[in-house]
């Protein structure tokens, strides 16, 4: 799943791209992936792309004041072409879901993109409305980590008192707004904290650790995503992790071997020497299947 910066270089990506071009046409390949009806998406055409934002794990293209929203989720992709097919899209299983036609009179083509989704789960979300929002996610998002003023005071107001598990709480986009269950593993890793250390149980140092591993991620991973086309990103990411999705591995910092904790349709990777002390956390999957 995209997360903050994959969504930030497709932002990116999309700016230099899409702004100042008129939308030619949406099609719908699959219209549960349209969570609103009120503007129609036929609403979009010909008016002009001004801007295009991020907010948390959403993109968010401003459309001459109405607003193409969506969040690609676990399975969802957007793919750029600068020569789309015209013909309409058939609403049916194919895994395009969505598509926007845009007009360059320079061009012969029409360029554009398409939001896909593989598998069978549908988690991609589209949304056309006059706010942002109006969009329930957007409106109950937590501040952005990257944003300016997120200093490591707002982080301790955020962790100060709570009694979530950190790995949850950094996961949970009404706290935190972009952080997934990818980068989340790689901040506590850098910050040298268990996933599971409750939130609200961490002395000052440990919360200026976790500020500063999450600035440091985030931020690296933004550089390496930058001017990357959409196709390269799902690489540069996995390609940059140092514990997530490596289980089994050696761990780049101290040599121990990467492990994992399996939940009922995720997983976390963590390095138990940097992170646990070298105690290896219970496998909550492993041992209900053994009890
Ligand atoms: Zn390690």
């Amino acid at each position: 799943m995209p997360e903050l910066p994959e969504v930030e270089a497709l932002a990116e990506f999309l700016r230099q791209r899409a702004v100042g071009r008129v939308v030619a046409r949406v099609d719908i390949g699959s219209i549960s992936v349209l969570k609103t009806y009120d503007p129609p998406p036929t609403a979009l055409g010909g008016l002009t792309v001004t801007a295009v934002a991020r907010h948390g794990k959403f993109l968010d293209l401003d459309v001459d004041g109405l607003h193409l929203v969506f969040h690609l989720a676990r399975a969802g992709w957007l793919r750029w072409s600068d020569n789309l097919p015209t013909t309409p899209v058939k609403p049916g299983k194919s895994p395009l879901a969505l598509r926007v036609l845009l007009d360059d009179p320079d061009v012969e083509g029409r360029p554009g993109f398409d939001l896909t989704e593989q598998g069978t789960q549908k988690r991609l979300a589209v949304y056309v409305v006059r706010d942002p929002q109006d969009v329930p996610g957007i409106a109950t998002l937590g501040p952005d980590p990257m944003a300016d003023d997120f200093d490591v005071e707002a982080l301790r107001r955020i962790v100060g008192g709570s009694r979530q598990q950190i790995k949850g709480l950094l996961r949970d986009q009404s706290i935190l707004a972009g952080v997934g269950n990818a980068y989340s593993d790689e901040v506590l890793h850098a910050a040298r904290l268990s996933p599971f250390a409750i939130a609200g149980s961490l002395d000052d140092a440990a919360v200026e650790r976790l500020w500063t591993a999450m600035r440091e991620v985030l931020a690296g991973a933004v550089d390496a995503a930058r001017g990357k086309p959409a196709k390269e990103l799902k690489d540069a990411k996995r390609a940059g992790m140092r514990v997530h999705g490596r289980t089994g591995q050696i761990c780049a910092t101290c040599g121990d071997t990467v492990r994992e904790v399996s939940f009922a349709d995720s997983s976390l990777q963590y390095c138990a020497t940097c992170q646990t002390g070298g105690k290896v956390l219970a496998d909550r999957r492993m041992s209900r299947l053994l009890r």
